[in-house]
């Protein structure tokens, strides 16, 4: 993190993980899922409704354990029956989906400062930290005296996200950010998020549903079906597959398709194109000639 640690790789390699084992409620929600998580990456984890996205990204701090398989975060098994827990949760910070509910403190500064203030910090590094927070997660000086539930919802989220980024993670796990907001608030939450990882000292892990929102955003992505690994790549590596997640119950970005029936019509489409501004700028090339 901000500390000079610099960022850190994860490596999961057959992650399973069974709730409920034994009882008429037992679930498979990740089946021998392997994967690399690589330094400095902004990652996108996509896949429809209970695929085991919030599952998968719960085991990448420790909070839940595997039934099976290993996960390793910067050298640390955190499997391990020896494993300090404790250093995990301050190398891999973990912003649950909705987290404005767990919002507790009397001020939105005492809430920011919760988490540094545990770790035995002296008042003025606290004090440092959650400006820097603060900063990072456009939060204006006029919120820190007030209580968090004087704020709006997506206004208690950013309060939420520089918790944990006051805790200087060196790598930020995002459980959909942007989910239940607006489309301001969402584009707003969108750019917090690249921005904190265009910062370049935070390894981004970012959930969502929306396959536009992780290609505009993230270099890698890895598709979650029924708990399983069922792609990964860049964005037009991915979204190439269109059909397949259709079938996952995925919308494709809307640029994907339409450059796919324009080249089918005889036109000329760059390979794995997805964006609209990338098809639009096509499609003016096309007309130039
Ligand atoms: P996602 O985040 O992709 O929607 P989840 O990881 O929440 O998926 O859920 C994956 C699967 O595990 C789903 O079938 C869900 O019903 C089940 N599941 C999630 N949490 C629990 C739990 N605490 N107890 C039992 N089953 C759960
Ligand atoms: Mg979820």
């Amino acid at each position: 993190g901000r500390n000079g640690g610099g960022t850190v790789s994860i490596e999961i390699k057959n992650l399973s993980h069974i709730y409920s084992a034994g009882t008429p409620f037992e679930s498979d929600a990740l089946v021998d899922v392997s994967m690399t998580i690589p330094d400095g990456a902004f990652v996108g984890v996509i896949g429809h409704t209970g695929s085991g996205k919030s599952t998968l990204m719960q085991h990448l701090n420790g909070l839940i354990k595997p039934t099976g398989g290993t996960i390793v975060v910067d050298g640390e098994d955190l499997t391990a029956e020896k494993a300090d827990m404790k250093r995990i949760r301050r190398k891999v910070g973990l912003v649950f989906q909705y987290p404005e509910y767990q919002l507790f403190e009397e001020t939105v500064k005492k809430d920011i400062a919760f988490g540094p203030a545990n770790l035995g910090l002296s008042p003025d590094e606290v004090e440092a930290r959650v400006r820097e927070a603060v900063r990072l997660a456009g939060i204006a000086d006029e919120w820190l005296e007030k209580s968090p539930f004087e704020l709006s919802g997506g206004q208690k989220r950013r309060v939420a996200i520089a918790g944990v980024i006051a805790m200087q993670p060196s790598v930020l796990i995002l459980d959909e950010p942007a989910a239940g907001l607006d489309p301001i608030g969402r584009e707003e939450m969108l750019k917090l998020v690249s921005g904190i990882h265009a910062e370049g000292h935070t390894t981004v892990v970012m959930v969502s549903h929306s396959l536009d929102d992780v290609g505009r955003l993230c270099d890698t992505l890895f598709v979650l079906d029924h708990g399983r690994l069922a792609m990964q790549g860049t964005p037009s590596e991915v979204f190439r597959r269109a059909a397949e997640l259709r079938k996952m119950g995925l919308d494709v970005p809307a640029g994907a398709p339409l450059a796919e029936r324009l080249r089918r019509e005889g036109w000329d489409m760059p390979e794995g194109i997805y964006r609209m501004e990338d098809v639009e700028a096509a499609i003016r090339q096309n007309l130039k000639k």
